[in-house]
């Protein structure tokens, strides 16, 4: 039995072997092309069932295969392709890791960008693209390390599942619900994941450099409202009118304030950020720790407050109308849509809050809903993946956070597989990671890919 690298009941451990054990130039290099290669394999989401990653799927297959693993193709629609391999690990009785990320993207329209989006093109040391952040980066990553531990006879200790997956960028239903729900025995033994959305650099001021990787999701609850009221002429005497109804209680939803919700990950993160600033960290249980008091910490936690800042309560936007048709008119009844957000343990309040908000004439239910994840950021996982990163960009900090939106991990959060946000990359000052993700002008640094595989290879073998 091979024992870990890093001994995971310490977190200040550093690794036995040496860190690049596993990864060679070619591995540096095969990051870039795959990334180049992934973007330019169009595989647009356009929702609605409406997708086609098998090019993706069977480029990702050959790759995987090249390397002597076995990958299986899954569709549940023609052309909706999912590929998952495993990779034996050499502790049969540790759990199995999974690794995923999804091949669709969101659409883009060349007439807005400086370079076309399916090009894959790089240029002065950029890689330009749908995808290169969200999220054919981490495909080509994963794929450049495994390979890499093939050529160099590296095995991990665990198991590793990898899965590319269709529809993420939509429901799902094609990709990793539809692998949870048919093909669950894939995933046999897999007790954490790592996937996108974590591990990147936030130049926090004052030198500070931070990586957020993230350890929790809000859950999603996309919302239906449908007032009603009385049908009639315009011109008459109405009480009951269902536009005026739906327009309250849309207006009533877009002015509530929710209250502040510090969830354990959420606590954590602060916590880190307070005492990387030389704050005293506040004691969130206090009464007194309220609104007022969270506004003063974010703001003299700078540019960091921003990846916190959306995670410390519920939120609901209303995002569309659905009303009438003729200005004398009076419709009968009156839709509105509203993408709410809900943290983890926020599920009850959410729903009692709407039935309050909405009042007696509109109704309300979800046509959409994806539960909220927690991760541990106490575990011996969390701290190997901050090592990591702090031993590749040494005097920078891993810091806990959740995510505002949702990922795959949701999905596979039902077989038990806790998520983490951990798709390392080191940008440098003034690249807007967040305006990135289905954002014009999508791109990555090769420099911040070579990082991830570094990062990356060194947190899988000490897992
Ligand atoms: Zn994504």
């Amino acid at each position: 039995m091979a024992e870990p690298l890093v001994d995971p009941t310490d977190p200040t451990a550093r690794p036995r072997a040496l860190p690049q054990a596993g990864i060679d130039d070619r591995a540096l290099l095969e990051v870039v092309e795959f990334t180049s290669d992934l973007i330019r394999l169009d595989t647009t989401n356009r929702g609605a069932g409406r997708g086609h990653e098998r090019p993706a799927a069977e480029y990702v297959a050959e790759r995987l295969a090249e390397a002597g693993l076995e990958p299986v193709l899954l569709e549940k629609a023609r052309g909706r392709s999912n590929v998952v391999a495993r990779l034996p690990g050499t502790d049969p009785s540790a759990d199995a890791l999974l690794l995923h990320g999804h091949l669709d993207v969101v659409p883009a329209d060349p007439a807005d960008w400086s370079v076309h989006p399916f090009s894959g093109e790089v240029r002065d040391g950029v890689v330009w693209g749908r995808g290169a952040i969200d999220m054919k980066d981490m495909d080509a990553m994963l794929l450049a390390v495994v390979r890499a531990w093939n050529r160099t006879g590296v095995r991990p200790r665990r198991d590793v599942v990898l899965a590319f997956t269709a529809d993420e960028e939509d429901s799902a239903e094609f990709g990793a619900a539809y692998l949870v729900q048919q093909h669950a025995d894939l995933f046999d033994g897999c007790t954490e994941g790592l996937s996108e959305s974590g591990g990147f650099t936030v130049h926090a001021g004052d030198g500070l450099r931070l990586y957020p990787v993230a350890a929790g999701e809000r859950g999603t609850a996309w919302l239906r409202l449908t007032a009603h009221g009385r049908a009639g002429h315009g011109s008459k005497v109405n009480r009951e009118n269902a536009v005026s109804r739906l327009a309250a209680a849309v207006h009533r939803i877009a002015e509530h304030r929710w209250p502040l919700r510090l969830t354990d990950t959420v606590r954590a993160s602060l916590t880190a950020l307070a005492e990387l600033r030389g704050l005293t960290p506040p004691d969130f249980d206090d009464p007194g720790f309220d609104d007022a008091a969270l506004d003063a910490l974010l703001a003299r936690l700078g540019p960091a407050a921003a990846f916190v800042e959306p995670t410390v309560r519920n939120s609901t936007n209303p995002t569309a109308l659905e009303a009438g048709g003729k200005v004398n008119v009076i419709p009968g009844s009156a839709g509105a849509l509203v993408d709410g957000r809900v943290l983890p343990g926020g599920e009850a309040e959410f729903t009692a809050t709407l039935d309050a908000l909405t009042g007696p004439h509109v109704e309300w239910d979800y046509y959409h809903r994806e539960i909220p994840l927690q991760a541990p950021v106490d575990s011996a996982t969390f701290a190997v993946l901050c090592e990591a990163i702090e031993h590749f960009d040494p005097g920078a900090h891993a810091v806990p956070y959740c995510m505002s939106g949702g990922t795959d991990a949701k999905h596979f959060a039902r077989l038990g597989v806790r998520g983490y946000g951990f798709s390392p990359l080191r940008l440098p000052p003034g690249f807007d990671y967040g305006a990135m993700y289905h954002g014009v002008d999508e791109r990555v640094p090769v420099d911040a890919l070579h990082f991830g595989v570094r990062v990356l290879n060194r947190a899988l073998l000490a897992l």
